[in-house]
């Protein structure tokens, strides 16, 4: 059961005012400023509606990392996705939240708008339906999503090669955790005394995964659930690690988070995809960190099947978004000098602004771009 609903209003106030006490001392012994990270576009939101920034000491800082897969999908996987939206023998299905993620160019909302077929899916199972319902043509579903997504991806591929079906196809952008908080890690830019682990990753793929932060980096992180009261408590758990000088993986979420995660779903997952190099938007490439068809599954990669010539994809131009520092946590949005003004979540510039789990747009949304927090 959730803290929350085993304590009343007045508990769970009384019990966020000690544990922000107590962070607070811990962090005076650990007599530095801290930063902890979350990785996970939920807590972002999370952390600004329940104001938890606020309520921290000035010498515990809070900063958002790449938590969101919409927001890390780079310009080339959107102009890919547009070029073959505009062909007259392909349909894309997506998520909604797709449509408005800026390409070089364009975006998918602008091909729609324009004649494209694209439709909007709640799964990637439902683009089975779409490709019995249009046999003629090319359906093609876009995969990006974390961990938590891939499962069932790769079960509509399973799905669909049981089903016989020759025309569902997959443009993957599908991408995994712990090598980008390996990269984070090892950029001298990006100082990160802890992390906040994703909850609804690390219920599909376990803790264990996450223990090379303390074999390897000596560096906390504790997965998390969703409530402010869970959140307080890991960073609780991150301050008392730091001030101790101990640096272990914890567990927040025990009640839906195993060690060895959900076996049957990274099996499922294991069995379409291997990990690749891929690019993250503003970021760069981090070597493993993608999904990519196995050959025994090539005929359902729509990249294998029908490979776009170079020509038809834009170049990438320059906008002057700073999603890149965003999404490592080296720049606030607010140091953006779009934010607010030319990039606003009804006319986003960058994919930030964007997902309701974006960083900028969580920003703008709960914090207007008021926020002077810590040292910014
Ligand atoms: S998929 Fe889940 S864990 Fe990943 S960013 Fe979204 S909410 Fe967080
Ligand atoms: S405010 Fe807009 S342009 Fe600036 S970093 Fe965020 S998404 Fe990019």
């Amino acid at each position: 059961m959730s803290l929350a609903a085993e304590l009343s209003r007045e508990e769970q106030r009384k019990l966020a005012g000690e544990l922000v006490a107590e962070i607070g001392r811990l962090a005076d012994k650990a007599g530095r400023h801290l930063r902890f990270m979350e990785v996970c576009g939920t807590h972002t939101v999370s952390i600004f509606r329940a104001g938890i920034r606020q309520l921290l000491p000035e010498s515990v800082e809070l900063v958002s990392g790449p938590g969101c897969p919409v927001c890390v999908t780079p310009d080339e996987y959107m102009d890919k996705a547009i070029a073959y939206a505009c062909r007259e023998d392909c349909i894309i299905t997506t998520f909604g939240d797709m449509l408005k993620v800026p390409g070089t160019e364009s975006s998918l909302g602008e091909a729609k708008t324009a004649g494209a077929d694209i439709r909007i899916v709640y799964s990637p199972l439902d683009s089975l339906q779409v490709a019995r319902e249009n046999p003629d043509k090319k359906v093609i579903f876009l995969a990006v999503g974390f961990e938590t997504t891939a499962p069932t991806a790769a079960a509509t591929v399973l799905a669909a090669k049981q089903a016989g079906l020759t025309n569902l196809y997959m443009l993957s952008a599908q991408k995994l955790v712990p090598p980008a908080l390996r990269l984070l890690i090892d950029d001298p830019e990006v100082l990160v005394d802890g992390f906040i682990l994703p909850g609804h990753v690390s219920v599909v793929t376990g803790t264990e995964v996450f223990k090379f932060l303390e074999s390897e980096y000596h560096i906390p992180g504790v997965v998390t659930g969703f409530e402010p009261l869970q959140i307080l408590r890991s960073l609780y758990r991150l301050t008392r690690q730091v001030a101790e000088g101990v640096a272990k993986v914890e567990n927040e979420y025990g009640s839906v988070v195993k060690p060895e995660g959900n076996p049957t779903s990274m099996a499922v997952t294991n069995k379409v995809y291997e990990p690749v190099a891929a690019k993250w938007r503003g970021i760069g490439e981090i070597p493993a960190s993608g999904l990519k068809m196995r050959d025994a599954y090539k005929s359902f990669d729509i990249e294998e099947v029908l490979p776009l010539p170079v020509a038809e994809l834009p170049q990438p131009r320059k906008t002057g978004c700073r999603c890149g520092e965003v999404l490592k946590g080296i720049v606030t949005p607010h140091e953006c000098p779009l934010f607010g003004k030319a990039c606003v979540p009804t006319h986003a510039i960058g994919p930030c602004m964007v997902s309701v789990e974006g960083v900028c747009a969580a920003w703008y949304k709960y914090g207007k771009g008021l926020f002077t927090y810590g040292n910014k």
